[in-house]
């Protein structure tokens, strides 16, 4: 069973009590005070959530993006030309650019 930090508001008190997850806070050990307020002192910080990784994507530089672009956008419209045909993709994705 976890062991929780609790505070008393009665007296001040603070104490351990090891209780599982849905049991009602203890009352207080010193003056029976069941106005007992749980600490989250253990708890660890989660920082943002997010770490960046130097050299993933950050920092692709706007020629290197630029390459896989124009790399990327043939295939891309070959694939849709392929699905819908040479003229949907002219008039609905003209900024595709034809070959
Ligand atoms: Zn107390």
């Amino acid at each position: 069973m976890p062991l929780y930090d609790y505070k008393c508001h009665h007296c001040d008190n603070q104490f351990e009590a090891r209780h599982g997850f849905n049991d009602d806070a203890p009352p207080c050990p010193r003056c029976d005070s069941t106005d007992v307020q749980r600490l989250i002192l253990s708890a660890p910080t989660v920082a943002g959530g997010m770490l960046t990784h130097p050299g993933d994507g950050q920092n692709a530089s706007k020629e290197q993006l630029q390459d896989k672009w124009s790399e990327e956008t043939p295939k891309l419209r070959k694939k849709l030309v392929d699905k819908l045909g040479e003229d949907t993709v002219r008039k609905y994705a003209p900024t595709l650019g034809s070959e």
